[in-house]
């Protein structure tokens, strides 16, 4: 389909993209039309073409609002201009049915997630619907639900929406410039870029935001006109304040002010004003100054200097207690945050014996809530403030069987795998937006772990890599998205990945969990012996080597386990070196 530029053209649109614009298909051409949604019919005007796709501007909607297409009148007047809520115009509801068919669509085309399994897009749909409704009444009933709903292969569980989703962000960082007012006077103003602009829209009551946001926006601004203090000027590299950070404690109110400036201001007292204006705002504990002298798009420069009260704040998530730095990362919807922790610790299936990595852990919070339910867990993450709060974060909680490691996880895994040091039972990955690294996937394919739990802000790069990690013999049992953005049109998800085994060891394994319950010959269960064998050797055994020698001393009465049903396919038999590390295990267990 051929379109020109300022044609006037009639088009449906069928999907949503990345940024929340329409998109509409002619002949397997994709138009792109800002502010319209799948289920309308729009008159756009081509600005734009491009040899597939092209973008189109929005003139009138020409039907759709009848029917259900969930359009609703933004709450925030500037919502259109803003490029920080995509999808306000649509419905919560709806917004959480494209979260899931987003995930499901990029998992099965780009990750191969499902082939083979009849798929019910219908019934998924409908599934929705009645999950959305029911996020209201409680999460457990939900599970319960979807428990039950499952398909054979991976389970695609309803997406974990919010009851209230507005005024949920903890972090702000508001560009600070100087506009013309009408009396055409220059005046500092705070908000938010116009979408892929530089220049802002003032607003400062933001509908995501949490409500301190503004009064402290208000304050530095009035600071700012009373003291004479300039914005930054970012085309003459010039001027004074740049941006204002701000992050805030959910459960603890704790609430900290950061001032970016370009360069000090003219005299120092003007901070102790600036001091005291913020500390008059509910749940302030500190207020800080950050120099960023660069050319750059960047907010934090590296000088900060604290001001008043104390340089960190504190937050708590699932009864553990957080201090987090401005400079580390945190999770920006804490009320989601704990939903989506509690998913990770459910994915990865703890009993209290497990090794668990969990790599990109920012200030441990993952690793943390892990803790209570492994017998050890390791982070690895590459922000040094950031494994600073995290081993603080250890001792303020009194948690001991955690580790921290500070480096890239590409870098310091490959290290552990060397070492020895890399048993893991579960490995957890939560990586920025590009994924992870080709290097770090091989890893966890030689380390080996029976599960992979994959938390992601980014359905493609994740799905990119499932597929190698489906190469590696890992397959998706469980997929759940959690809308940690509300209004926006990024979506996290959390994906469970198991090892594949050989069909002959499930079916041996299978066995021997079922003969751990119920025969009484065993003093040390499987996973005691290998646990045993592992931390004093440092070398893996499976449960089928182990019933091999406990075979041999005679203490397992039955010996069904070591029939393979496929009688083409041969059982392995334990190599001798590993059979004295079991035999030693039984003495020390005295078994033998
Ligand atoms: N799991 C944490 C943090 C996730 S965000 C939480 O829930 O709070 C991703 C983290 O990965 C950030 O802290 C970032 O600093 C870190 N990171 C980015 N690239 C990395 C790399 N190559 N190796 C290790 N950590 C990395």
């Amino acid at each position: 389909m051929e379109f020109k530029k300022n044609q006037e053209i009639i088009i449906t649109i069928d999907d949503l993209g990345n940024n929340g614009e329409g998109i509409g298909h002619v002949n397997g051409y994709a138009l792109f039309v800002k502010d319209a949604l799948p289920g309308e019919t729009v008159r756009a005007k081509v600005m734009k073409c491009k040899k597939n796709y092209g973008f189109a501007k929005l003139l009138d909607i020409l039907a759709g609002e009848t029917c259900d297409v969930g359009r609703v009148e933004p709450r925030c007047p500037v919502a259109r201009q803003c490029g920080g809520c995509t999808l306000q115009h649509l419905s919560y509801e709806k917004q959480l049915k494209y979260k899931q068919k987003k995930v499901r669509d990029c998992l099965e085309r780009i990750g191969g997630v499902g082939r083979g399994v009849p798929g019910t897009p219908g019934e998924e749909e409908e599934r929705i619907d009645q999950v959305a409704a029911k996020e209201a009444e409680g999460r457990d009933r939900i599970e319960a639900e979807a428990g039950e709903r499952c398909q054979a292969g991976a389970r695609w569980l309803p997406i974990i929406g919010m009851e209230e989703p507005w005024h949920y962000r903890n972090k702000a960082q508001f560009p600070v410039q100087m506009r013309k007012g009408q009396d055409g006077v220059f005046r500092p103003a705070a908000g938010f870029y116009a979408g892929r602009t530089h220049s802002i829209i003032p607003v400062t009551d933001c509908v995501i935001q949490h409500r301190c946001m503004k009064e402290i926006l208000d304050a530095v601004l009035a600071w700012m006109r009373e003291d004479g203090i300039p914005a930054y000027d970012e085309e003459r590299h010039q001027g004074v304040v740049r941006h204002v950070y701000i992050r805030r404690g959910f459960y603890t109110n704790e609430v900290m002010a950061c001032l970016v400036v370009k360069e000090e201001v003219a005299e120092r007292k003007a901070y102790d004003r600036l001091v005291e204006r913020l500390k008059g705002v509910e749940g302030m504990t500190g207020v800080l100054v950050n120099y960023n002298t660069e050319k750059t798009n960047v907010i934090l420069g590296s000088r900060m200097e604290l001001l008043w009260g104390k340089e960190y704040i504190e937050d708590c998530i699932g009864g553990i207690r957080y201090r987090i730095s401005p400079r580390s990362f945190y999770q920006v919807n804490p009320v989601q945050t704990e939903k989506l922790y509690r998913t990770v610790l459910e994915f990865a299936g703890l009993s209290g014996r497990e090794t668990v990595w969990d790599l990109y852990c920012g200030i441990g919070t993952i690793s943390l809530f892990l803790a209570q339910r492994a017998k050890m867990v390791y982070g690895v993450e590459v922000v040094p403030e950031a494994i600073a709060n995290a081993r603080e974060n250890a001792r303020l909680n009194g948690i001991r069987n955690v580790e921290f490691f500070c480096g890239r996880a590409e870098e310091v895994m490959p290290g552990m795998e060397r070492e020895r040091r890399s048993a893991a039972d579960v490995i957890v990955v939560d990586p920025p937006r590009k994924g992870c690294d080709g290097v770090l996937l091989d890893t966890i394919r030689e380390m080996a772990p029976e599960r992979v739990v994959y938390v992601s802000c980014d359905p493609g790069t994740l799905a990119r890599d499932v597929r190698v990690l489906g190469e590696f013999g890992y397959e998706v049992r469980k997929v759940r998205a959690c809308d940690m953005f509300p209004q926006g049109g990024h979506v996290e998800v959390i994906c469970l990945l198991s090892k594949l085994h050989a069909k002959q060891t499930i079916e041996v394994e299978l066995k021997m969990s079922e003969m751990d319950l119920t025969t009484a010959e065993s003093k040390a269960t499987y996973e005691e012996i290998k646990d045993y064998i592992l931390e004093r050797h440092g070398i893996k055994v499976s449960s089928l080597y182990i019933a091999q020698v406990k075979q041999k001393y005679g203490i397992i009465e039955r010996n069904c386990y070591n029939k393979a049903r496929d009688n083409e396919k041969k059982i392995p038999q334990c190599p001798p070196e590993k059979e004295l590390l079991i035999e030693d295990a039984l003495r020390y267990f005295k078994m033998i």
